[in-house]
């Protein structure tokens, strides 16, 4: 069983893939509501496959993954597509926006799973581009925006389904250094508004600003450090957090 303010849960799990890498290595770990998650580490680390195992991209070769309460293993292949299309939002380095479809539809495309009317995942999809910062840009073809502004649609098009968790792996890692600041400020306004983020960078500065940075290093979790207290769901907004001995 997993916790009711647990988005994802990770036991003892491992991924080997095929030919013999193996990219995780016994990892466990827990990631609540509502958290700002960094992940950081060399490249060829682990980050990505363990990113994709959050989001039931990829099944674990051992230990067992949840995600919002799912055994991704206990899950048929089309129970996991539904998962993914309803319950996790994906942010990648490079977002591939199809050419010549207006950016409302290109947002309006992320909720084809939802079973709602063309006009009601329009009206959805210019909320998030509101969101976003993009209500300007709406009517835009792909070739016409920056890449930091295909980034934010990118960003918009991973949270109109509100899912519980966003992953978001090197979403900055393409941009210039302004336009990667706008979109960690954007992930941060998300966090702030109630969103569950885990983002990947090897952008030390970024990893630094975040309230927890998950370390990894030859698939094996080598830091977990919070400059946080963990949020509960029942606290008070205005408590102080305690310096003292845990309760
Ligand atoms: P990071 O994102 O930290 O750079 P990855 O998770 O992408 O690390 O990769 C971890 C290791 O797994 C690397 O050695 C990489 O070459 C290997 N790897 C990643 N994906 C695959 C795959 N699909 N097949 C085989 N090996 C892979
Ligand atoms: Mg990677």
């Amino acid at each position: 069983m997993s916790a009711p303010d647990t988005v994802v849960e990770f036991h003892e799990v491992s991924k080997t893939y095929p030919g013999g890498v193996a990219a995780v290595r016994g990892v466990t770990l827990r990631v609540r509501r509502g958290e700002l998650v960094a992940i950081v580490g060399p490249s060829g680390s682990g980050k990505s496959s363990m990113l994709n195992l959050m989001g039931s991209l990829d099944r674990p070769s051992a230990g067992r993954v949840l995600v919002d309460g799912h055994d991704v293993a206990a899950l048929t292949d089309r129970e996991v597509s539904a998962l993914r299309a309803t319950r996790i939002g994906f942010v990648f380095q490079q977002f591939h926006l199809a050419v010549g479809v207006p950016v409302l539809d290109a947002v309006a495309d992320g909720l084809l799973y939802a079973g709602l009317p063309l006009r009601r995942r329009r009206s959805r999809a210019a909320s998030a581009l509101a969101r976003v910062g993009l209500s300007h840009r709406v009517h835009h073809l792909p070739h016409q925006l920056s890449g930091g502004e295909r980034q934010r649609v990118a960003v918009a098009r991973a949270v109109v389904g509100g899912p519980a968790v966003l992953l978001a792996d090197e979403p900055t890692g393409n941009l210039d250094s302004a336009s990667g600041a706008a979109v960690l400020a954007l992930l941060r306004e998300l966090h702030a508004a109630g969103t569950t983020v885990v983002v990947i960078t090897h952008d030390r500065e970024i990893a630094a600003s975040l309230p927890r940075r998950i370390e990894m290093r030859d698939g094996r979790v080598v830091a977990d450090t919070s400059t946080e207290p963990t949020p509960k769901p029942t606290a008070e907004s205005t408590a102080e957090p305690t310096t003292g001995a845990p309760e």
